[in-house]
Order: C-alpha cells, then sequence, then structure tokens
C-alpha cells in the first residue's frame, strides 16, 4: 500500500535486518566452535609439548646414567677405558659416542680411543648440556651432549640429533615443536640454530625441564583453527548454515507481515489515527451549510495526512473498511455531540459507506449509536453508497434499508452517472439522493452534449422524486448553472475544501445568528 508516490529507499532497515538475523547464527556458532578449538589447541598443544620435554628427560636420563657410570674412569689412561666406553654404546640404544676428558682436554673417545682436543665447560649450559649443530665426524649433523664433570675429570656423552627429530616430528607431527638449549634451539627441519625459537602463532605454550636446562616451545601454525573447523564440524556448520538461512527468511516473512498493508491498517485503526474531514454542503438559495460529508483521512505517523484514494482501496479489499468506518462514526459523532448547539435542525451528517457494510445488520447499530449522541432530530444521518459498487438485494439488506429508514437514516447513491444502477435499484432501496459525479458538473461550460447528460440525470432525479447533490463544485458558472436547474444541494471547493473538525466547528460558530454555545467550549472554537 504505497502511501507515498516517491519510493521508499532501497537499503531500509527493513532489508538489512533478515540480513542481520541471518548471518547471527552462523557468526554466533562460529564463535563457539572457535573458542572451543583454541581450547582443544591449547590443551593438545599443552600435551604435546609435556610429552617431548618427557621424551628428551628419557633421552638425557639415558645419557646422565652413562656419563654417571663412565665418570669414575675419567683421568684413567684411554686404553683402560677404551673398552668401557664402546660397551657403553653399544649397550644404550640412545648414545652415539662417549668421552673422557682431563683438564679441558677430551683424551679419549669411543670411536678414536686416543684423542686430543680442547673441551670448554663454557659451552654448556649450566655445565651439562651443548646443542651443537655437528662435530669433525658428522659436521651439520645435529647433536646433543652431556656433561658429567667431578674436579678437572669428566665423561661427556652425545645423542645424535636424529632422536630429538624423532620426538619432534613424531610426537606432534602437525605441531610447531621446538627444542631450545640455552641459546641455540633445533625444529623439525634439524638444523640448529642460534637465538629465540620463532613464535607459534597459535596456541603457543614454552614447557622448561625441571632436571636438565632445555625447554620445549610448542602451538600450532596460522590457519589451523579454520582448517579443524572445516574438518572437524562440517556437519555443525551446514546446520548453522541452514538455521541462518532459516532465521533470516523468518524474519523477513515476519517484517513483511508486520508491514502488510492489512497490519498497517490495524495497527492504524488501534492508534485512532483516521479522522474525519468535513466539506460542507450547501442548499440552494443561500448556499447556507445544509450539512457535511465526513471524509477520512489518515494521520499517518511517518507520512502525514493520507488521502483515502491511497488506503481506502486496500480496507476494502481486506475487509476493515467496516471497522474503520464504525471507528470514524463514533469519532465524528463525539467530535460533534459537544457542539451539537452550532447545528441547525436536520444537519446533514453525510457517511461514505462500503457495500461491505451492508451484509448484515450491523449498520443499524453504527447509526443508533450515531445518532444517540445527539438532540432527536438534530443531525440527519445520510449514508453514502457509491453507484460503482452495487449492493446485492438479498432478504437482508433490504430488512437493512427498511429500518435504516424507519430510523430516519437517509440514503444517497454517490458517484451517480458513473455505474449502471437501474431505476428498480433505486426503488429497492428506497433512495433518497443523488449525488451528481463531479465528473458531470466539470461538464458544465463544455459541449453541448455532455450537458444534456447532466440536464437528464437532474431530469430524471425529479421525475422519481429524488433530492439532488451537485459534487465538484469548483465554479461560479457551474453553481449558477446547477442553481438554474434547481439542483438542491452543492458541494464543492468554490463553497469550502474538506477541513479538519476544529476549522469546520469554527466556521459553524462564526455564522452569523449561531446561538446557544456550551459554557466549556474551547476559546479556538469560540474565537472562530
Ligand atoms: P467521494 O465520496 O466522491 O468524496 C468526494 C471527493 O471529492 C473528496 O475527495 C473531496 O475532497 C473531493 N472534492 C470535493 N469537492 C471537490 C471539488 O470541488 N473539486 C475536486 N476536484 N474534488 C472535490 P477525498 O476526500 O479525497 O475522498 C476521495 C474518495 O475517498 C471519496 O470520494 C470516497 O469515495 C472515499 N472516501 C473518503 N472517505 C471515506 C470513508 O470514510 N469511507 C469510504 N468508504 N470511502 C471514503
Ligand atoms: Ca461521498
Ligand atoms: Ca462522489
Amino acid at each position: 500500500m504505497p502511501l507515498r508516490v516517491n519510493r521508499p529507499a532501497r537499503w531500509s532497515w527493513r532489508t538489512l535486518l533478515p540480513w542481520g538475523i541471518g548471518v547471527l547464527p552462523l557468526a554466533f556458532g562460529l564463535a563457539l566452535m572457535q573458542w572451543q578449538i583454541e581450547r582443544e589447541l591449547r590443551a593438545s598443544s599443552y600435551a604435546t609439548t609435556r610429552q617431548v620435554v618427557e621424551q628428551v628427560e628419557r633421552i638425557l636420563d639415558s645419557l646422565a646414567s652413562t656419563a654417571q657410570t663412565l665418570l669414575p674412569l675419567a683421568g684413567s689412561p684411554c686404553e683402560q677405558a677404551q673398552l668401557a666406553l664402546r660397551s657403553q654404546v653399544t649397550r644404550n640404544a640412545f648414545v652415539r659416542s662417549t668421552n673422557l676428558f682431563r683438564d679441558d682436554t677430551l683424551y679419549c673417545t669411543s670411536l678414536f680411543g686416543e684423542f686430543d682436543e680442547p673441551v670448554d665447560a663454557g659451552d654448556y649450559v649450566d655445565g651439562k648440556l651443548w646443542l651443537m649443530d655437528g662435530n669433525s665426524v658428522t659436521p651439520g649433523h645435529a647433536l646433543l651432549v652431556y656433561r658429567a664433570s667431578a674436579g678437572n675429570r669428566g665423561a661427556i656423552v652425545t645423542v645424535d640429533g636424529d632422536h630429538l627429530l624423532t620426538a619432534l616430528r613424531l610426537i606432534g607431527p602437525d605441531e610447531a615443536l621446538h627444542l631450545r638449549v640455552g641459546n641455540a634451539w633445533i625444529g623439525k627441519d634439524g638444523a640448529v640454530q642460534q637465538g629465540q625459537p620463532p613464535a607459534a602463532p597459535l596456541a603457543e605454550i614454552t614447557l622448561g625441564s625441571t632436571r636438565f636446562p632445555f625447554s620445549v616451545h610448542g602451538g600450532y601454525a596460522a590457519g589451523k583453527r579454520e582448517e579443524l573447523l572445516l574438518s572437524h564440524y562440517p556437519a555443525l556448520l551446514s546446520l548453522l548454515l541452514v538455521l541462518g538461512v532459516a532465521a533470516g527468511t523468518v524474519c523477513r516473512w515476519q517484517i513483511r507481515r508486520a508491514n502488510s498493508p492489512r497490519a498497517e491498517l490495524r495497527r492504524a485503526l488501534e492508534a485512532d489515527e483516521f479522522l474525519p474531514y468535513f466539506q460542507p454542503v450547501v442548499r440552494k438559495g443561500d448556499y447556507r451549510w445544509a450539512g457535511a460529508e465526513v471524509l477520512m483521512r489518515w494521520n499517518h505517523p511517518h507520512e502525514g495526512l493520507v488521502r483515502p484514494d491511497l488506503f481506502i482501496p486496500y480496507a476494502e479489499h481486506t475487509g476493515q473498511i467496516v471497522a474503520m468506518t464504525r471507528a470514524l462514526m463514533l469519532h465524528t459523532a463525539q467530535t460533534l455531540a459537544p457542539y451539537a448547539a452550532l447545528l441547525e435542525d436536520g444537519f446533514h451528517i453525510g457517511i461514505n459507506i462500503t457495500a461491505d457494510h451492508c451484509r448484515d445488520l450491523a449498520l443499524l447499530d453504527d447509526c443508533r449509536t450515531f445518532l444517540q449522541h445527539f438532540p432527536p432530530g438534530r443531525v440527519l444521518l445520510t449514508l453514502e453508497l457509491t453507484e460503482r459498487k452495487l449492493i446485492e438485494a438479498t432478504p437482508v439488506t433490504l430488512e437493512l434499508f427498511d429500518k435504516l429508514h424507519e430510523m430516519g437514516v437517509m440514503i444517497a447513491l454517490d458517484d451517480f452517472g458513473t455505474g449502471q444502477s437501474s431505476l428498480n435499484y433505486l426503488r429497492q432501496f428506497k433512495v433518497d439522493y443523488l449525488k451528481i459525479d463531479q465528473s458531470f458538473v466539470a461538464m458544465i461550460g463544455g459541449d453541448a452534449l455532455s450537458l444534456q447528460i447532466l440536464d437528464s440525470i437532474i431530469e430524471l432525479s425529479g421525475k422519481l422524486g429524488l433530492g439532488i447533490v451537485a459534487e465538484g463544485v469548483e465554479t461560479e458558472v457551474q453553481r449558477d448553472y446547477l442553481a438554474r436547474y434547481g439542483v438542491d444541494f452543492q458541494q464543492g471547493f468554490l463553497f469550502a475544501r474538506p477541513m479538519p473538525a476544529t476549522e469546520f466547528l469554527q466556521a459553524l460558530a462564526s455564522r452569523p445568528g449561531t446561538v446557544r454555545l456550551p459554557q466549556d467550549t474551547p476559546p479556538e472554537i469560540m474565537r472562530g
């Protein structure tokens, strides 16, 4: 129901809200899943790192125990100790080589026997552990060296870097893991590097050994979260997607429903937004106000005053026009009743009625309620029925019109000349007035043929004994022409435009000879 000629904005909250609502479950679900995944990643990162620490400690335990076994031999001649050195290498799976030193010199090794190479205790973290990037036997190949000393003598035991790599690679295959000893570290690529190991972007953790001077740095690469999201929760993701679409669709439907013409009219009715405007009808001769037609206006909170032709068709289509008319009649009666003194006896109040309103006898009650607001005989209620939508002659409608007449309610056939009511129709419903449609009045001053139609309508109504109201009188030429033909009542912009109640009452109050104003008349009407 467009209430304005210009189109509404394309991107309003009404179009955006369903999208927002649709995205909500998805966003909420994703956030929840991310949180869950991050928790899982942190727990798994901790467990893996812990396992690596334990595995390296196990290796170092084995190295330490070998070194302790060999320590008493340190200082003895190499040929005496050599066999023991080699036997430890054979016995212990992790031990690659065993060595003895004395006075900062490596003098005996399991591989070469007698040897002579300087040893610097400063290379070892806490004098115990050194992560080397290779030695003279295997240059560029990582080596972890354990040193045990007693005074100026001691044993040195090495483990191949491959054992460390196995721990890093097998325990945390999809994790970023680094083993750090002092200022050196080794990652899964096996290269020993100096400095700080790189920080893992996700679930980063550092666990140090309580027994040996090393630490393990764990965590996950960026993208792991998304990878898990897609691999672990495909069903949940699809469900969220479906939920999002469903929520968006339901929201859209609800908004549409809430904004449907029907809902909008219902809301307006409850908010009492339909107002009566009054257009005076003047009688022939002195052109005094003999009555007024009540025209509905919608005082819309955003659109302002809305013309009836923009919403009456919808109201008729949905059947809400009956309730709206009832409310308008009540509103009119309550507005005019306190100023009934301003109205001449027999003042016509014309109300536009739709055919739907005549299907049962409820209209009788509406008219009775309306008339009860006024002193008897003060107003003459006239129901205007449009000729374009004729009422079916059923026993109920015939009874309705009989009873209306008994109550003194008049019937006017609106827009006369635009439909095809037969003479029989006029008789059946005991029509009192014909309202000549404004299109015929507009012909006055035009060609002779058109005028003949107007003339015959006037003539016909005279023969049938019906009163005539001419609508849409805009010029004096029209007024005088109609007056010459004896048309009983005239209505049109020439006399007055439809106006709000206050203005209408003001105008009534300002007429010469008006008396009997009630005590509590508001000043704005008194001033009129
Ligand atoms: P209508 O019953 O034929 O009412 C007369 C219409 O002609 C009014 O338009 C009025 O403002 C307009 N009019 C009066 N004098 C002149 C004039 O000199 N020149 C021109 N050009 N127009 C004039 P409005 O108020 O816009 O109403 C339009 C139509 O809406 C009404 O035509 C009537 O069919 C319908 N309507 C208005 N109020 C109600 C209502 O309460 N119930 C129902 N069912 N229909 C209503
Ligand atoms: Ca009318
Ligand atoms: Ca009309």
